[in-house]
């Protein structure tokens, strides 16, 4: 079957066997899946030496072929998916950080998203799989892993989808996939989202989902650029005592000075990847559509895996989503 693979620095699609169901899981033909910001990272920053041990794609749409499993999921399913998976029982998983768990870390798909087929094992279809609805195409559900990402975000910014959030502001700083997808998951929670970027293209496409800009004093900042230049916007931008989300990685060390930090009692909170309570919030906002990603996405066949890649490096499409 064709898969990708990173090949001394190059995304090449190659042959190689079919994975084989050897312990409890699924294995799934994958029909789509989503090119992330963090493909496109690993891509950057892979060396000869790791390059073997990257995994491109995550964030599949597919059918289950073959299973062997204690959950309802059976043969024929059309599911959506995420990568990672926690332990629930060590320290990490016990303080709510579970994107830091060993467990977490280590668990993937297999061999990559962008693959024919893929193995999933038994955790995965416990926590991060999810059946597709009828309502949505392919390139909508395949959100369901970045949109949980985003859920995490505003949940670890002190969001909770039981609260009265309206009065709260928030602003996006970077309108790309992410930040837009942030500021529609900040609606469905409530909040007055706002959002910014030094590119017209971008700003223009996210008036189209209702995301502006204003010059004003933020509650919280949700930082999904990866310039270190946005750090200062988004100590322009938010209110004394309020949050600055840190949801993207730069390309260099720059960060918050001390004296902004105490003087101003801003607080600083990081926020990576999903919980399982996040996927079942993603999976709600997109099926009952309280998230808008609908043509966000453009589409390109495996073969054009690199191509892909190239226009989303150099910003010619949004977000690209890969037919397999
Ligand atoms: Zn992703
Ligand atoms: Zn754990």
């Amino acid at each position: 079957m064709k898969s990708a693979k990173l090949l001394n620095s190059k995304v090449e699609i190659i042959q190689i066997d079919k994975p084989t169901l050897n312990t409890k899981g699924a294995i799934i033909k994958v029909f789509g899946c989503g090119l992330c910001g963090s493909d496109i990272v690993k891509i950057k920053h892979a060396t000869k030496e790791n390059e073997d041990k990257v995994v491109l794609g995550h964030e599949v749409v597919g059918q289950i072929v073959e299973i062997d499993s204690n959950t309802n999921f059976k043969v024929g399913d059309i599911v959506a998916l995420g990568h990672h998976y926690p332990c629930f029982n060590c320290e990490f998983c016990r303080i709510g950080a579970y994107s830091m768990c060993e467990t977490f870390k280590k668990s993937n798909i297999s061999p990559c998203g962008f693959s024919e087929f893929i193995k999933v094992d038994e955790n995965h279809l416990k926590y991060t799989v999810y059946k597709v609805p009828k309502n949505l195409e392919y390139q909508e559900i395949a959100y369901l892993e970045p949109l949980a990402c985003v859920i995490r975000a505003i949940r670890r910014a002190g969001y909770k989808l039981d609260s009265d959030n309206s009065k709260s502001n928030s602003l996006v700083i970077g309108l790309g996939s992410i930040g837009l997808i942030t500021a529609e998951a900040l609606k469905a929670f409530g909040v007055k989202a706002f959002g910014y970027d030094i590119n017209k293209n971008r700003t223009d496409f996210a008036k189209k989902y209702g995301v502006e800009y204003k010059k004003d004093e933020y509650d919280c900042i949700f930082m999904t650029s990866g310039s270190s230049k946005a750090i200062n916007t988004a100590l322009e931008h938010v209110r004394n005592g309020g949050k600055i989300i840190v949801f993207s990685s730069v390309e260099n060390e720059a960060g918050y000075k001390n004296n902004d930090i105490y003087y101003r009692e801003l607080s600083i909170i990081a926020s990576y990847s999903p919980s399982v309570e996040d996927y079942k919030i993603s999976y709600d906002f997109l099926c009952n559509k309280k998230a808008n990603v609908k043509d966000t996405s453009t589409i390109y066949t495996l073969d054009n895996l690199p191509l892909a890649i190239e226009d989303s490096i150099c910003g010619r499409v949004f977000k690209a989503y890969i037919k397999v």
